[in-house]
């Protein structure tokens, strides 16, 4: 049995004198100390690079789609970088505004967005929405225009396309519930609706094929297919959204960013594209920057058929296992690189049978209660897809550059769990 696959930790890592993982400069077990268990630890250099590379492969208006990740000091960060900010709700939005990302650099996104969330948008001066049905074609009718108001917006295109990832999250097919279906005539009738509206300034096209994508060729598929309607309607931005997936276990490969952009640009000049092309990547930006850090509860035998490690998090810090049937590495921070020569179910403290962050663990021997464990890539869509299931309060957050640990979202202590319960 192998250790830990030394790529899948953050860019920042080393092995300390006594073979103890270093992230940032920054010991694991003192931060655990010192912030607590379960802890999200992001490599703050990785997540500027990440965000540095999707500027230099697509350009100005590339967005990082906050929410795979998002705090006040995530967006700032992000904004830093030169990337702008896709938001897909009120609160989503909030944070962003709050962080001090101008407005003029923000795109909302979302199927089914309220009046509330339009009108915050308005009020901010969002620099763009992109529109997902006739329905909110006819809210902004309602709500734009008066005072000269006028968004710029991308309409949301279905190309038809089937990405090979995870039903839930394949989003491009024509069975969607997301954006105007390409082969249907609804693309077409919206941008034409669009034009003739005076509350609106149609500039683009978007599409969003799905997320956890291995195979940029599915990228090559929807710019083919999007690229003569893209064409025909001579609009100036193609926006061709997120999704190029990331390796979370030993043995996945993934694109980089780097080499998205390239096989994006590549398809979209073959296809004669003339809009300015850009992206909204967030799980690359933001999940293998990020590991989390448990400690070790119980662990059960169960004889001749298996071990139950039980941490103190769970589903609800990273709900990916429970949803996706998703896979982790696990590795213990005290000993990084040692040959992990055994195999348990990692499962945490929720009242669920369904509770199992890795099905087959691979641990070194010798796992004793009190350990800290750790799983790599979970800096997206785990703390922003938590939920406070069994009222366990969510974890804290820390950024470590230099051999600095910065606290960026405190854990949430039992008073917040009440703070909203007024009955
Ligand atoms: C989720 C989403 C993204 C980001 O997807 P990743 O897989 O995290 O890159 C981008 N754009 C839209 C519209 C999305 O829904």
């Amino acid at each position: 049995m192998s250790a830990l696959p030394w790529g899948l930790l953050p860019d920042s890592s080393t092995v300390g004198v006594d073979g103890q993982l270093l992230v940032g400069g920054c010991d694991l077990a003192e931060l655990a100390e010192e912030f607590g268990t379960p802890l999200f630890v992001y490599d703050e250099a990785q997540l500027k690079a990440r965000c540095a590379e999707a500027v230099a492969a697509f350009g100005d208006g590339v967005a990082y789609a906050t929410k795979a990740f998002l705090c006040r000091a995530m967006a700032r960060l992000a904004h830093e970088q030169g990337m702008h900010l896709d938001v897909a709700s009120g609160g989503e939005l909030a944070v962003a505004l709050s962080a001090g990302v101008p407005a003029d650099r923000i795109v909302l996104h979302g199927n089914n967005k309220s009046d509330e969330e339009l009108i915050t948008a308005r009020d901010a001066g969002v620099g763009r929405i992109v529109v997902d049905s006739f329905d909110e074609l006819d809210r902004l009718e309602g709500l734009f225009g008066a005072d000269g108001i006028v968004p710029q917006i991308l309409l949301r295109i279905t190309p038809g396309v089937e990405a090979h990832t995870h039903e839930f999250v394949m989003t491009g097919q024509d069975d969607s519930k997301f954006g105007f279906g390409l082969k249907v005539g609804d693309a077409a009738r919206a941008v034409e609706r669009a034009r003739a509206m005076d509350a609106v300034e149609l500039v683009g096209i978007h599409a969003h094929i799905g997320s956890q994508v291995f195979v940029a060729g599915f990228f090559e598929q929807a710019i083919e297919a999007l690229a003569p309607f893209v064409n025909q309607t001579g609009l100036p931005e193609l926006s061709i959204g997120g999704g190029i997936g990331v390796a979370y276990i030993e043995g996945e490969e993934a694109p980089s960013i780097t080499e998205w952009g390239a096989v994006v640009r590549k398809a979209c000049d073959h296809a004669g594209i003339t809009a300015r092309v850009s992206a909204e990547p967030g799980r690359a930006i933001a999940a293998a920057a990020g590991i989390t850090v448990y400690r070790v509860g119980t662990i059960k035998e169960v004889p001749s058929i298996r071990t139950f490690v039980a941490v103190d998090g769970g589903f609800i810090d990273n709900p990916r296992p429970a949803l996706y049937g998703s896979g982790y590495e696990t590795f213990v921070p005290a000993a990084v690189t040692a040959d992990r020569t055994e195999v348990v179910r990692l499962v945490g403290k929720h009242c669920e049978s369904g509770d199992v962050l890795v099905s087959e663990a691979k641990v070194p021997a010798g796992l004793v209660v009190g350990d800290l464990i750790a799983t790599p890539v979970t800096g997206a869509y785990g703390r922003s897809m938590g939920s406070n299931y069994n009222l366990l309060p969510r974890p804290a957050v820390v950024f470590v550059a230099d051999g600095q640990a910065r606290l960026v979202i405190r854990r949430e202590t039992e008073a917040d769990l009440l703070a909203t319960d007024v009955g």
